[in-house]
Formats: C-alpha cells, sequence, structure tokens
C-alpha cells in the first residue's frame, strides 16, 4: 500500500489517488468529478523565487503609481489603488473598501512574503520556521486575492471613462496587469509541492 506521501485528495469530492509525475502541459483529474488534482510546474524553487521578487516591485509599482490618469477641460486628476480604496471608504459603502484593501492591496502582498519567506528557505532544503502555518495561510488568502478582478474593473473603467474625458492609462494598471498574470503562476494551487520537496 501507498504511504500518504503518495497520495492526493481531490477538494472537490474527497476522492483519493496516488500521484503520478506529470510531463508538460498535462494535468490530473478526478474521474469521480472531473475536478483537477495535479498540473503540470514547470518552476523551479530559484525560478519561482525569482519570480516573486519581480512580482512584489510589480507590486510596488502597481501600488505607488497612478493607475489612471484623467483630465478634463485642463483639470488633471490621477489615482493608485490606496486611492480608490479611500474614495470608497468615504462613501456609504465603507465595508466594500475594507474588501477592496484586503482582494487588491493586503491579501497580494501577504502572499508575496510568505512566499518569498518560504522559498528562501526551500532554496537551502530547509523547512522555514512557521513552514506549515505558512502554507495554510497561502492556501486561505489564495481566493481573497482578486487583482485580476480589480484589473478588469479598471480596464472597464479606463474603456467607459474614455468617451466622457481624456483618460490615460498609468503605470500602476501595466504592473497591475502583468502582477495579476503572475500571481496566478507563482501562488497557485501547486505551490502544495513545496511539501514534498522540504
Ligand atoms: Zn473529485
Amino acid at each position: 500500500m501507498a504511504t500518504t506521501d503518495q497520495l492526493i485528495i481531490c477538494e472537490h469530492c474527497d476522492s483519493v489517488y496516488e500521484k503520478v509525475t506529470l510531463a508538460k502541459h498535462q494535468k490530473t483529474l478526478c474521474t469521480r468529478c472531473g475536478g483537477v488534482l495535479q498540473r503540470y510546474n514547470g518552476l523551479t524553487v530559484e525560478q519561482r523565487l525569482a519570480l516573486t521578487f519581480a512580482a512584489l516591485m510589480l507590486w510596488i509599482f502597481a501600488n505607488f503609481y497612478p493607475v489612471m490618469s484623467i483630465s478634463l477641460k485642463g483639470l488633471k486628476n490621477s489615482a493608485t489603488l490606496w486611492d480608490s480604496v479611500v474614495a470608497l471608504s468615504l462613501g456609504p459603502i465603507t465595508f466594500i473598501a475594507l474588501v477592496a484593501a484586503i482582494a487588491m492591496i493586503i491579501a497580494p502582498i501577504f502572499q508575496l512574503l510568505l512566499l518569498i519567506w518560504v522559498l528562501g528557505f526551500a532554496l537551502r532544503h530547509q523547512r522555514a520556521p512557521g513552514f506549515s502555518f505558512c502554507m495554510r495561510w497561502l492556501e486561505t488568502l489564495r481566493p481573497w486575492s482578486m487583482l485580476e478582478v480589480c484589473l478588469l474593473g479598471a480596464m472597464v473603467a479606463v474603456i467607459k471613462l474614455a468617451g466622457l474625458l481624456d483618460v490615460l492609462p498609468g503605470i500602476g494598471l501595466f504592473a497591475l496587469a502583468v502582477l495579476s498574470l503572475m500571481m496566478i503562476r507563482i501562488a497557485g494551487r501547486d505551490i502544495r509541492e513545496l511539501w514534498d520537496l522540504v
């Protein structure tokens, strides 16, 4: 019988399978519910760590540079992600401001810092202090990190406003676009392979 290390449980229906080694572009599906069990992950720890640092830089750009600038009859205004959260908090929907702050700013930065922490140690084949705690939090934060939703919202705003005002997408918007793609790659479900690596 296989040891528990070689087993994988379908997160949708709890069926248990034996893990297999995947080749490029392969994935395994649950025969019972069709959910994805494993996906091929071509990233080494070094590559993932390098991408995480790059993503951290992009996070800084996305947060400190304007997402868009608008101008009308000589009046100019630009807003960063944080400005949009502050603007929401001043309105009648303060709760949404909190959710937006978590989804766009707080969850992604915590994901990146936790990844740097666990990957930094994994590089030396060590388990980081608080490894299981960090891995659990990475899993918890994943659904809360909604950069792609934020990106979509910002793009809709740029396109809709473009008809009324002069709208210029800012550095923040481009950083956000690349960051949201990178987050899917580096903080996806496949980080659980770290459990076997260290
Ligand atoms: Zn299943």
